[in-house]
């Protein structure tokens, strides 16, 4: 027998995602007693990360601390949290479906989008392990780890150029890494110039170290750049599909778009929070989108149950 809509398990709101963004609204939304539910896939974008940094009050802490101390402060509220998988959304006249991994389904009013990014990483050999400790993408996450030592940007074209010149903020000492011809405009290659960064357009064989920290970059000619930190510019994809899943405009460069304020995207009940929304991609920027989203989705309750 077909369950039928009625049936189905109805949430005010649901959230999917439980990083800094899922979490502080799953906060913001449970002291507004709505029935909220939290689904996450256990799948989080700083998991290579050894502390986290930059998160007032939380400078320096693992960032699972950050999340298990998020959800702790859930249980008052009564908001449930669920480690599974969300596979499926479908709107449905005011209202969204979601289908679990297993197959059941849920119903809520509003949705809220938490899922965050994938960073899709160079494919150097030795790149992986050091990820997270002596390998990072962001400057304000772990630039300040690195300062004064031996940097090394790997990039190319202009977002190379950029970055190695961001690098120069914590370190007089950089290179950038090209890993083949790096075929810069002038002005760029002066300016790297000007500010004493050497580019090495030798092609790399592997990263070398011990216990995840890098001591060298080695070329496929056996030659080697000594460096104790490799700063690289990743490339980031959504999280999950589900925003595109359920037709909100999505593009490569901003992410999941919002259409106006408190973040609801194009599609009317759907929000979204964090990095899935690319803004300044930093914890406490996915936080405060959090609680923001949960703000506008309180209203738009109210809206509709006191008009
Ligand atoms: C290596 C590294 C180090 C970093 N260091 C710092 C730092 O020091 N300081 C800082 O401020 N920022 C740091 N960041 C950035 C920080 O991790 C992100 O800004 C932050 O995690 C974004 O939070 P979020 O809630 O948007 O996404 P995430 O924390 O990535 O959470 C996404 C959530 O969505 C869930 N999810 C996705 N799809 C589904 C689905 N279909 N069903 C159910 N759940 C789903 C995931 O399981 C997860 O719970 C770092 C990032 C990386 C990669």
């Amino acid at each position: 027998m077909s369950t039928s809509r009625e049936d189905l398990l109805r949430y005010d709101v649901i959230i999917v995602g439980a990083g800094p963004a899922g979490l502080s609204a799953a906060l913001i939304l449970g002291r507004c007693r709505r029935r909220v539910l939290v689904c996450d896939s256990r799948r989080y974008r700083n998991d290579a990360a050894q502390l986290m940094h930059g998160f007032l009050s939380r400078d320096g802490v693992p960032p699972a601390e950050l999340r298990r101390i998020g959800r702790e402060q859930l249980a008052p509220y009564g908001v449930e949290i669920r480690d599974v998988t969300v596979v499926d959304l479908r709107a449905e006249r005011r209202q969204f479906e979601v289908t679990l991994e297993g197959g059941e389904r849920l119903v809520c009013r509003k949705l809220l989008l938490a899922t965050g990014l994938v960073d899709r990483l160079p494919e150097l050999p030795g790149l992986a392990e050091m990820y997270g400790k002596s390998v990072h993408h962001c400057p304000y996450c772990d630039g300040w780890e690195a300062r004064d030592q031996p940097i090394g940007v790997y990039g190319q074209g202009c977002t190379g150029v950029a970055l190695a010149l961001n690098m120069k903020t914590w370190s007089r000492d950089v290179v950038l890494f090209s890993d083949g011809p790096a075929s810069l405009p002038e002005a760029d290659a002066a300016r790297l110039a000007r500010h004493e960064i050497a580019v090495r357009e030798e092609r790399i064989a592997r990263l070398e170290g011990k216990d995840g920290m890098l001591e060298r970059v080695v070329f496929t000619d056996g030659s080697a750049v000594a460096r104790r930190a490799l700063f690289v510019k990743a490339r980031q994809e959504q999280g999950s599909e589900l925003a595109r899943k359920l037709r909100c405009e999505v593009t490569e460069e901003r992410g999941v778009e919002t259409a106006d304020k408190h973040e609801e995207t194009t599609v009317e009940g759907v929000f979204v929070a964090g990095d899935a929304s690319k803004d300044v991609l930093l914890a406490i920027m996915a936080a405060a989108e959090g609680a923001d989203a949960a703000f506008g989705i309180n209203c738009a309750l109210q809206e509709e149950d006191l008009a």
